[in-house]
């Protein structure tokens, strides 16, 4: 008797919707069960933070999207027929209307409930779509405090805040410090691109945000401060953007560290230790620090810096044990003066003691980069699911009821099942296990009764974007791109997306 086929829905088509549904496509076939999937997208186009995080001048990190591109083309051989239908169903958000509609008058809405009620497999892959806080006074107030996300967001040319005023109408010509809340990698990528934002080289050539290059580019940056609550050896950022950051020196610009723990840590470099991440990073950190002609290793002499370090006007440094508690304002305006920090103590159980000092440093602007927070989408409380802090409560990416029991049918996956963590490589590996569960349930259960009911999900919608649709962006943004010398050149309005697919 030939199988029904099970219906599946992802929601999100970030890296982990994608690669969730990359494994069900090709691992359908080792339970013979075949499937439908569709992936339903707020945004016209695909690919989340891979299309709107990434830095631009990281274009290798993307090569996921050719895997995704493979996928929708070949599904059919990928699955060995048991993927009979791939569906990609853009500028439609699950659950409530978001911020993006004020963005996005063509966004279509579908119920989650409406999901769960006529899907077999739902999967939540919707990523982290809040910020983290400071919580201190005057940080939502002030027009010149800005979080990553949004900030990232801007420069990638998401279609929410592509053209907020929040970025366009800023002063940039008045920014020459920076300070940055933070040290993952997310504030490294942030801090180069601010720090370099005047080198055509990099960004001219990339596929960041045309309008927000050129606002940008009015920035006289001089100095960008990375601030850490904890000290040297609880940086959060990895060597291969710690590496990035140094080897701005070959345009000129130079990086510092100042924290008495990484002296210390540098004078005993020569002591064994198993920490090989953390030898390295004080390899590199003593090698650039040293005059170019002073360095041993020929790693680190490979591009002569084009000035001397004290002939520098542009410097990126690192600061630790502070925390900040105050943002200044200059009187009468919603401007930045300065941050006031408490100053911290570490303690030798690894511990963190915010002292009574306070030292107080003046920015013209501030990027709060304290991670991205998943957010619950509007309906859990009325379906009762289970919420924790910053992720979808799950075991396995088994999705939890409020009574701690999975509900059946519903998955969870990337950054909304861990609250925010990993790179693309632990967030593919993360969805293959999640895409795992599903099989192994769906092998266990032989017919779900979903499959064969009469509930009809509506995927005809007025604005929808098909596969097809982001296919002919993709081509647009590409050309566009080559005449501008840029690797793409990105719609930034859903408007303009949705102008280019009428006149097709
Ligand atoms: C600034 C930044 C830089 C990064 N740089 C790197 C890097 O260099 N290398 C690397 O390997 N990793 C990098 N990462 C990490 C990588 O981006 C993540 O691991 C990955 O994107 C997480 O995938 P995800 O699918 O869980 O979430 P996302 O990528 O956020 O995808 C979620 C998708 O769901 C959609 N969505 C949201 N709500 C709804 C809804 N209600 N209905 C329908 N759709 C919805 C969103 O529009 C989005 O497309 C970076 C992350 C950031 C933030």
């Amino acid at each position: 008797m030939s199988q029904v086929a099970r219906n599946i829905s992802i929601i999100g088509s970030g890296p982990s919707g994608l690669y969730t549904a990359y494994h069900l496509v090709k691992k359908a076939n080792t339970i013979k069960v075949p499937i439908n999937i569709k992936i339903w997208e707020k945004n016209p186009v695909p690919f989340g933070l891979s299309r709107y995080g990434v830095a631009p001048d990281h274009p290798e990190v993307k090569n996921c999207e050719d895997t995704f591109t493979t996928m929708f083309r070949e599904y059919e051989e990928l699955s060995a027929g048991f993927c009979k239908s791939l569906q990609f169903i853009g500028n439609t958000i699950v659950g409530q209307p978001s911020m993006s509609s004020a963005t996005n008058p063509f966004e279509n809405h579908v119920a989650l409930k409406s999901l769960m009620q006529t899907e077999d497999v739902v999967v939540l892959s919707y990523g982290c779509n809040g910020d983290r806080r400071l919580n201190i006074p005057h940080e939502e107030e002030c027009s010149s405090v800005f979080t990553s996300r949004q900030f990232v967001n801007w420069y990638n040319g998401q279609f929410d805040v592509a053209l907020s005023d929040k970025f366009m109408k800023f002063d940039w010509s008045k920014v020459r410090k920076v300070g940055i809340i933070g040290n993952g990698n997310v504030a490294l990528d942030v801090a180069r691109l601010l720090i370099s934002n005047q080198v055509k080289e990099l960004w001219g050539v990339s596929d960041i945000s045309t309008v927000a290059l050129e606002q940008l580019n009015k920035a006289p940056i001089e100095s960008v401060k990375i601030i850490g609550r904890r000290d040297f050896s609880h940086s959060k950022f990895t060597n291969k953007e710690y590496r990035e950051l140094w080897e701005l020196e070959k345009y000129g610009i130079f990086g510092n560290i100042i924290s008495t723990e990484f002296d210390t840590l540098v004078k005993d470099i020569k002591a064994p230790s198993n920490d090989r991440v953390m030898m390295r990073r004080l390899e590199m950190s003593k090698e650039y620090l040293l005059p170019f002609d002073q360095r041993s290793k020929k790693n680190y002499k490979k591009v002569r810096p084009p000035i001397e370090r004290a002939e520098s006007k542009k410097h990126w440094e690192f600061d630790y044990l502070l925390s900040p508690v105050g943002i200044n304002m200059h009187p009468g305006t919603k401007d930045l003066k300065s941050v006031t920090f408490a100053q911290n103590v570490m303690q030798k159980d690894g511990s963190l003691v915010q002292s009574d000092s306070t030292v107080t440093t003046d920015f013209d602007l501030l990027i709060t980069s304290l991670g991205y927070k998943g957010e619950p989408l509007e309906e859990f409380g009325e379906l009762g699911i289970q919420f924790d802090r910053s992720h979808v409560k799950n075991i396995d990416g088994r999705v939890l009821s409020n009574s701690d029991v999975p509900i059946p049918g519903l998955y969870t996956s990337g950054w909304i099942n861990n609250g925010g963590q990993g790179v693309i490589a632990n967030t593919m590996q993360g969805a293959f296990q999640v895409a795992d569960r599903i099989l192994e349930d769906m092998a266990a259960k032989p017919i779900h009764k979903k499959s064969t009911s009469n509930a009809e999900l509506n995927t005809q919608l007025p604005n929808q974007t098909t596969w097809a649709d982001w296919e002919e962006i993709n081509k647009k943004e590409l050309q566009k791109g080559k005449a501008q010398g840029k690797n793409r050149s990105k719609y930034i309005t859903v408007d303009s997306v949705m102008n280019v697919l009428k006149t097709n």
